[in-house]
């Protein structure tokens, strides 16, 4: 061999070729510079995913389900820290949750006709490549939960995460590929962008490779993928109400709204946001609450709160996003009160923003009612139309029936915290997308897939 100057170069050349190929190269899985590069690499993967069986699915979603528990503190500590928002032991079980109750392909539920033409089969199909665009008050939780959903319904996903929170989902995306990678699966069958934007939100919606839209979120974004003309999951606000009357077991009434209201500090969007009380069980149920970690506020402390977590314009309020999900102790030292309780109460009109506003905040407004109709009809208002998550602490049937009827929403707790409604402490699956405005309820692979129909005529009906 003669070692030349020609020879050389083209090492060199070779060299460099490759350190390109490692810069380009994602350092986490499934994770793009580009949305395009993110777009082009999802898309050879979906073709390469068609060819597995059911049971490989399974397999993956089984490894994503272990490598989620094995990580759930490393989740909760990179979301909390990323985003200031949330309670750390919290966002484990959060993630806990995610890793046991998320179904996988035991959900997708075939069904049959047969009779004298024959057979025909329905099966719940892949949609194909779906977008799905993330929250920042869930973000490793949704990539999570959506990726073990649509991938159990043979799907692949391209993420465009909140940008306030794209390291957390991430650390996700990346974590759900490397289970995929060790089970067997396809490289890039979930990827995401590094740093997600309007722009990228954009090229996804818009992207002929992406067959299906899923968006959790607030109405902005709900909104802008209802406009895409494609087929889309609107996951949307919510501003959740307790009612409390008084047939209600007083005491675990008030500990399982502080227990609700304090989850993740108020983030879950079915946490109890506002609280309805009958005047004459109110003393009650609040000391229960006082006795179960919420600090009561009143008078000028209320208004110190309101000017240090709302902004006002025009009488119309709105968050201070700078507060969203922080810890009670921080809204109480900012108003010079020392203490550390899960959750703060205070007694406020109907029409305050406390009430009013979807807050995500530990600060629980409670409006004292003098029966049952006035309980439901303000409710009912301050849930805005979200039909999404309302509650209720009562025995008496008439009562329950009544406001399940009148607020119409897509989750309804009775007797037990706001996370019973996710599967927590209450039976059912769980989710993180809950899609009220487009109506597919708690999501779950079969909400991910189309139904396609098989027809043979004349054979194969034994009877
Ligand atoms: P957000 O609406 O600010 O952001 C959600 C996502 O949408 C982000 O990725 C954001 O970048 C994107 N986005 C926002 N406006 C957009 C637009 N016009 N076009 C394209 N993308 C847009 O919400 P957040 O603060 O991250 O999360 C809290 C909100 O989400 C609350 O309102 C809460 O109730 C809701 N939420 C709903 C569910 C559910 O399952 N229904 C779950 C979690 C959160």
């Amino acid at each position: 061999m003669i070692v030349d100057e020609k020879y050389i170069n083209e090492i060199v050349a070779n060299v460099v070729s490759s350190m390109k190929e490692v810069e380009r190269a994602p350092k986490q899985k499934g994770v793009f510079d580009t949305m395009t590069e993110a777009l082009e690499a999802v898309s050879k993967a979906y073709k390469q995913f068609r060819g597995y069986s059911v049971a490989q699915r399974e397999k993956m979603i089984s490894r994503i389900r272990e490598l989620t528990l094995e990580e759930a503190e490393n989740l909760a500590v990179l979301g909390v820290e990323e985003t200031g928002m949330g309670r750390v032991a919290d966002k484990i079980i959060k993630h806990q949750l995610v890793a046991n109750k998320t179904p996988g392909t035991e959900d997708l539920k075939p069904s049959v006709m047969t009779g004298d033409d024959g057979l025909t089969l329905i099966e719940p199909a892949p949609f194909g490549v779906i977008g799905s665009i993330t929250p920042s008050t869930n973000p490793s939780e949704t990539v999570i939960c959506n990726s073990m959903g649509m991938i159990a319904g043979g799907n692949a996903v391209v993420f465009n995460p909140h940008p306030n929170a794209c390291k957390t989902a991430n650390y996700a995306v990346d974590l759900v590929n490397r289970a995929i990678l060790e089970a067997g699966g396809p490289e890039n069958l979930v990827v995401s962008v590094k740093k997600p934007t309007r722009e990228s939100s954009n090229e996804m919606m818009a992207s002929p490779i992406v067959r299906m839209l899923v968006a959790t979120g607030g109405p902005g974004v709900v909104k802008a993928l209802l406009s895409s003309g494609k087929k889309a999951i609107g996951a949307g606000a919510g501003n959740p109400p307790v009612i409390v009357d008084d047939t209600a077991d007083i005491e675990k009434a008030g500990a399982d709204i502080v227990a609700g209201a304090s989850f993740d500090n108020n983030l879950p969007c079915i946490a109890e946001k506002e609280c309805f009380v009958f005047r004459n069980v109110a003393d009650e149920l609040i000391a229960s609450m006082q006795k179960n970690g919420a600090y009561l506020i009143k008078g000028a402390e209320i208004d110190k709160l309101v000017k240090l977590c709302l902004i006002e314009k025009n009488g119309k309020y709105s968050i201070n996003k700078d507060w969203v999900g922080k810890d009670a102790s921080l809204f109480l030292k900012a108003i010079g009160i020392d203490a550390d309780p899960r959750l703060i109460i205070c007694e406020v009109p109907n029409e305050h923003p406390f009430v009013q506003v979807e807050m995500m905040m530990p600060v629980l407004g409670i409006v004292r009612v003098k029966d049952i109709d006035e309980a439901i009809e303000l409710a009912v208002a301050a849930e805005h139309g979200n039909r999404h998550s309302a509650h209720i602490h009562s025995k008496n049937i008439d009562n329950l029936t009544n406001f399940a009827k009148a607020v119409e929403t897509t989750i309804f707790v009775k007797n037990a915290p706001s996370y019973a409604g996710i599967g927590a402490g209450g039976e059912g699956y769980t989710t993180f997308t809950i899609a009220g405005p487009t109506g597919e309820g708690l999501t779950a692979a079969h909400s991910f897939c189309r139904q396609r129909r098989c027809v043979m005529v004349d054979n194969l009906h034994i009877v």
